[in-house]
């Protein structure tokens, strides 16, 4: 047994620099990272944004269906209402230290306000740091979706605008579309 062990190791050794010298000139599958940037698919579900719709509003209506919905619990949110009748959050805040990236936020949300990025260099040395505030996840144009209003098709006052005008749109009668 021991002579058999013997023989046993020095052949998987013999095997093992034989592998190597194989792949010594083959294409390096690394990359040198963060040098050479890496390159993401488009569904890659990375940090996530609050965005504006076509009119440059707050898509969020403050619905809270991501928070039910988030199965770790880490988006917290406080609806406020403005003086147009419309819902938007007071303070929406997501603690990225417990997201897991999932994606049922975005899948749930009526408006498409809450989108994921393809961004992922989060990286940071305080877990504090991990919790975006509204101002953190807002930003200033529509991300995907560039022409969806949820206003155009719904709402409690059915008024949006459209090259700058205020349009009224008759508010439909659920009780009348019934099948
Ligand atoms: S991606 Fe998933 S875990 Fe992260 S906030 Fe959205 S629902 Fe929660
Ligand atoms: S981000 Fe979307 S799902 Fe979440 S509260 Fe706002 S409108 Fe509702």
């Amino acid at each position: 047994m021991f002579f058999y062990n013997i023989i046993r190791y020095f052949f998987s050794n013999i095997k093992s620099m034989f592998i190597v010298f194989m792949n010594i000139f083959s294409k390096r599958e690394t990359l040198l990272y963060p040098e050479k940037k890496v390159n993401i698919p488009p569904r890659y579900r990375g940090r996530i944004i609050l965005t504006r719709d076509s009119n440059g509003e707050e898509r969020c209506v403050s619905c809270g269906l991501c928070a039910v919905v988030c199965p770790v619990g880490c988006i917290s949110l406080q609806k406020k209402e403005g003086k147009n009748g419309r819902w938007y959050p007071k303070f929406f805040r997501i603690n990225f230290s417990r997201c897991i990236f999932c994606g049922l936020c975005e899948e749930s949300c009526p408006t498409t306000a809450i989108q994921m990025t393809r961004d992922f260099e989060m990286s940071e040395y305080k877990r504090t740091d991990l919790v975006y505030e509204k101002k953190d996840l807002l930003i200033s144009g529509p991300g995907k979706n560039h022409k969806y209003n949820f206003y155009e098709k719904s709402g409690k006052i059915n008024i949006f605008k459209k090259n700058n005008k205020n349009i009224k749109r008759k508010i439909v009668d659920t009780k009348k579309i019934l099948p």
